[in-house]
């Protein structure tokens, strides 16, 4: 290129450069128009909610271009996704003077000081990419109407796998989600997923058929849930995770399966990083490659009918009305409500605001009082289930306490075990509650940390529960005791007879049905744990079909249910390993079915 023509172009480019950085706010930037700045791409570090926060931040032409995350250990659908809106801000408007994603401050903190840190590599001065104002992430929808095949209302584990579904079936599909990001309950659970004869179990020649899967959840549900369901559970189990695998790319742990109280066998396949994110980002990728438009911070409000048809969804999305129109029917996933403490109390009046949640915000029941506005039957409304090892402070389920799978055991006050700690959530939680201060400490030694290996699988969980002196690691179990307070007598005695147990493989004391290994090598772990609501096993009535049923026991034209939105399928007390199950099988037959009425 001549020279001339160069420079005439680097003028119309400086102008045109110029012209949109004065466009978007930048005024900072005129006055610095000599500055020159490389261009090029530069790693930038910090520390995020997770961890260590890599970025490779491009500057092109004093604008940044791109950024592209190298490093991350932020929670899929919180931090990742936070991540993701501010990278959209950060370059639209060539600022790293961005507001924090309400929700995901530590996550957004950390990626914008890291794109800070990199922009800084380039030599150039930060005030140059600091807008005067500060960048709003909201910008609202651009219409006030939308029409798809297929709305779906919430965007955990069963909204996603029904959008999915339904986009592989042709239907074109708008997802309502209100919380800034998707994933629900679904992205903060363990992930587990009881799947009868599957690869795994087949592998390590565990038997179990679907038989025993129905038995199990009626028995563990005290014999009230619908039999047609359960089976419908069963019989799809399989086929939904093979789903997973080959289809969404979720990824699982080759050869480790848990055996949740309650369950006969070994039976839960585990996702890779041991919580439902995997899931949940695996099936959002799928989506937006399947071009289902995903509204984040867009909250569903009322159900639309014309003649008795479901046709569409009142929503609000930056506090302004929007309307989505649905031409074949809504899929209701909206989760259930154990966060919405006069929710819980209207259906059973027990589990009051002495009782913390592990449920996200968003699980405040609003998909149930929308259906049953417009004629919705719901069922086992009272059935509310605690989980029982969870932070007695925040509230949220503890990982780490999943040693309890392992053999780790439960002592009160005392230093004496009260409980069978293999038994149901239910069993446990009661107990827990029936004991002074409804605290209980959880109990464990190498022996079966070498099995669950809990404190490095979630060791920022561990890290914290230290530091919040909810948790010691000892040499020797006297020690363990005075960190709590626990007569250290009691506990030894305790620790000594149970590992006579682990010999004789038989608890006289408290039939503890499973997982017998013995507490003899430290260093040792004790933990404080309480029971916090969890899982609500009531919601809307559907059949086998995902459709929801009105209070005549007719299908409610248009209107799909799936997940924990629903009821029926887990009567009073929901096992480990079933709400995967159940969010990914209801969710799959209501994103076929809506495509198919
Ligand atoms: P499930 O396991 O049944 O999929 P989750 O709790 O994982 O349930 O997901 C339900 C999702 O629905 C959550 O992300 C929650 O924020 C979202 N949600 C709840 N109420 C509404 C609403 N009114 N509008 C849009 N999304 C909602």
């Amino acid at each position: 290129m001549k020279q001339s023509l160069k420079r005439a172009l680097f003028a119309v480019a400086l102008v045109f450069g110029l012209f949109l950085m004065v466009g978007c706010g930048n005024q900072q930037a005129s006055s610095k128009q000599a500055t020159t700045v490389k261009d090029g791409t530069y790693v930038g570090t910090s520390k995020g909610e997770g961890g260590t926060l890599k970025v490779a931040v491009t500057i092109k032409g004093k604008k940044i271009t791109d950024v592209k995350t190298v490093e991350t250990h932020e929670t899929a659908g919180l931090g990742i996704e936070a991540s993701e809106q501010l990278r959209e801000a950060i370059v639209a408007h060539n600022s790293v003077n961005v507001d924090a994603v309400s929700g995901a401050s530590k996550s957004s903190e950390g990626y914008l000081t890291a794109v800070k840190n990199a922009v800084k590599k380039s030599g150039a001065p930060l005030s140059l990419f600091m807008s005067k104002k500060k960048i709003a992430l909201s910008k609202g929808l651009a219409k006030t109407d939308y029409t798809y095949d297929v709305v779906v209302i919430g965007g955990g584990g069963g909204g996603l796998a029904a959008a999915v579904t339904a986009a592989e079936n042709g239907a074109t599909v708008g997802l309502l989600e209100k919380q800034p990001n998707v994933g629900g309950n679904t992205a903060v659970s363990g992930g587990e997923f009881n799947v009868p004869g599957s690869d795994i179990q087949k592998r390590k020649g565990i038997k179990d058929s679907k038989a025993l899967f129905i038995s199990d959840t009626l028995k563990g549900g005290d014999n009230i849930a619908d039999p047609a369901l359960v089976t419908t559970l069963a019989n799809n189990a399989n086929s939904a995770y093979e789903w997973l695998k080959t289809d969404v790319n979720v990824r699982f742990h080759k050869d480790e399966l848990l055996q949740f109280g309650g369950v006969s066998v070994p039976r839960a396949v585990v996702p890779v990083g041991g919580t439902g994110a995997e899931i949940v980002n695996k099936l959002q990728k799928k989506a937006k490659k399947l071009g289902v438009k995903i509204y984040t911070s867009t909250k569903a409000t009322a159900l639309t009918t014309a003649s008795g048809k479901v046709t569409g969804v009142t929503a609000t999305n930056t506090g302004k009305p929007v309307t989505f129109h649905a031409t074949k029917g809504v899929v209701d996933a909206a989760g259930g409500f154990a966060a919405n403490v006069a929710m819980r109390v209207k259906y059973n009046p027990k589990y009051d605001a002495t009782y913390k949640t592990t449920a996200v915000a968003g699980a405040t029941g609003d998909g149930i009082v929308m259906a049953q506005k417009i004629g919705a039957q719901l069922v086992d409304m009272k059935q509310i289930q605690t989980y029982p090892t969870s932070n007695p402070e925040t509230g949220i389920i503890s990982y780490v306490a999943d040693a309890r799978f392992s053999g780790a055991i439960l002592v009160n006050q005392a230093g004496k075990r009260f409980v069978n700690e293999s038994g149901r959530r239910d069993d446990i939680s009661n107990a827990i509650m029936a004991q002074k201060g409804h605290y209980a400490y959880l109990v464990w030694g190498q022996e079966i940390e070498k099995l669950s290996k809990t404190t490095t699988t979630y060791k920022k969980e561990f890290n914290g529960l230290k530091s919040s002196n909810l948790l010691a690691e000892t040499n020797n179990v006297k020690s363990l005791a005075d960190a709590f307070d626990i007569d250290a007598t009691t506990l030894s005695n305790t620790v000594k007879t149970f590992n006579g147990y682990v010999k004789a493989k038989k608890d006289p004391d408290f039939q503890k049905s499973a997982a017998f290994t013995s507490i003899a090598k430290g260093p040792y772990y004790i933990e404080k744990v309480a029971p916090s609501t969890h899982h609500t096993m009531g919601g809307i009535k559907i059949n086998t079909n995902a459709q929801a049923i009105d209070t005549k026991g007719q299908v409610i034209p248009g209107l799909y249910a799936a997940g924990e939105v629903t009821g029926g399928i887990h009567g009073t007390n929901r096992l480990g390993g079933n709400a995967i199950c159940d969010i990914i099988v209801f969710g799959r037959i209501a994103g076929a079915q809506v495509t198919k009425d």
